[in-house]
């Protein structure tokens, strides 16, 4: 029987963040996780801003950049009837396009070296003391089954959350969960090192991706909404196949070699305002589902919930001190934080399903460099972006 002030189940991007954040204000962290590092997770792995902030905090940003990771240096959208807009990021708002078996290692070694980390570690129970959760099962790399206890259970084990789950508060609507597909190309031509977000007729209510890896390999995928796929029966990996031929992309990979085999996974969206506290546990990152549901960026929200998650709960955690309202001061501090963002968002996920306005949109931006400016903007502030989801500003841009 071992006791920690924390124990972190899963140790993705949310997960390895968390234990960082807590190891640096001296929380005795237990971090598990069922995989062996470093491993693969399906993912567009475009690494937005508010990731950034994140990873400054955990002195990683200087490494992706000496590895000579992709920054990105522009966002591209075009529209079902083919205007594209390009659109340039300052540099301090560009991200990275970084395969996630190399990004997920960089944050996971820095939380090995702070925490006690154990990989192929499985947690299948949540364990009780009454009402209140104070540890987990785990099924160690041998099969052997172990007891591992703690003052607060922090559930960071992506989207089908165990410990979500085992603790009740799971829940998975198709309006609020979005499918996706991807797979690695190479010898893909017309990579400027902008992420790329195309909305085709091919894959729409949805969009087409391309995130560029380097100068001639990049990450391509379709995502939808799951009860959107259902109701107009779709196939992603054939929707994906259309795309790529489309008369506009065809000559783009007309050279393109499949890296491996094309993977989905499903991707938990904020819009469904999951429940991510209780009595001794709390959730972060997908497990608490908080996928920006226009964009589907769900890494920055992931490493933000880590944080407010680190701040609230330190303290209390290592003086044995993390009752149920402790808990739920967490879920208030995260939605107090990020639930302005994710209304714009999901309002913008409504408006993004209207080909003509997004004609109109993507049309007006490719003309005018204000708007372009103004939609650069958007991506930078919250401010902004709540602008563009106020259904006046779409009427005005009609109109204009
Ligand atoms: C196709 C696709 C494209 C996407 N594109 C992007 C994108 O470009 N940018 C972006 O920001 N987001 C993107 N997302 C979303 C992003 O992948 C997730 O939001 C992100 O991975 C969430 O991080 P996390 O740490 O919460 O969970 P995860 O990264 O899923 O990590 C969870 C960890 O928990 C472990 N685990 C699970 N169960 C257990 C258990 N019982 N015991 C122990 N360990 C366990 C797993 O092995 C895993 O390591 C995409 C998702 C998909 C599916």
């Amino acid at each position: 029987m071992e006791n920690y002030d924390a124990i972190i189940v899963g140790a993705g991007p949310a997960g390895s963040s968390c234990a960082c954040l807590l190891s640096q204000q001296g929380v005795k962290v237990l971090l598990l996780d069922k995989a062996n590092f470093p491993r693969d997770k399906v993912c567009g792995d475009a690494i937005g801003g508010k990731a950034l902030s994140v990873l400054e905090r955990l002195g990683a940003t200087e490494e992706l950049r000496q590895k000579g990771f992709q920054r990105s240096s522009g966002l591209v959208f075009s529209s079902p009837n083919g205007s594209e807009a390009e659109i340039p990021l300052a540099s301090a708002n560009s991200g990275f396009v970084c395969k996630r078996r190399d990004y997920d290692n960089i944050i996971f070694q820095r939380a090995k070296k702070a925490c006690t980390a154990i990989e192929g570690a499985e947690a299948t129970d949540v364990l009780r003391e009454g009402s209140r959760i104070c540890g987990v099962k785990v099924k160690m790399a041998d099969g052997s089954l172990q007891d591992f206890f703690a003052n607060v259970v922090i559930g960071a084990d992506g989207a089908t959350s165990l410990v979500a789950r085992k603790a009740g508060v799971f829940s998975s609507k198709a309006a609020h969960t979005c499918s996706a597909v991807r797979g690695y190309y190479k010898g893909v031509g017309g990579l400027r090192g902008n992420v790329e977000i195309h909305f085709l007729p091919e894959c729409m209510p949805g969009y087409f991706w391309i995130f560029p890896l380097s100068v001639d390999e990049a990450n391509i995928g379709v995502g939808m909404l799951l009860s959107d796929m259902l109701a107009h029966k779709k196939n992603l990996q054939k929707v994906l196949e259309d795309c790529m031929k489309n008369k506009r992309f065809g000559s783009r990979f007309s050279g393109a070699q499949l890296q491996g085999a094309v993977g989905g996974w499903s991707i938990p969206l904020a819009s469904a305002h999951r429940a991510c506290s209780g009595n001794g546990f709390v959730l972060i990152g997908d497990a608490a589902s908080l996928v920006d549901p226009f964009s589907g960026e769900g890494i920055g929200n992931g490493m933000l919930s880590a944080s407010i998650a680190a701040a609230t709960l330190a303290e209390a955690a290592k003086a044995g001190q993390v009752g149920e309202e402790k808990c739920k001061e967490y879920e208030r501090a995260l939605w107090l934080e990020i639930g302005n963002d994710i209304d714009s968002s999901y309002a913008l996920q409504k408006l993004g399903k209207l080909p003509f306005l997004l004609d109109v949109a993507i049309g007006k931006a490719k003309k005018s460099e204000k708007l372009r400016a103004e939609l650069s903007g958007m991506i930078a502030s919250r401010e902004a972006k709540k602008k563009a989801s106020d259904p006046l500003f779409a009427i005005k841009l009609l109109l204009s």
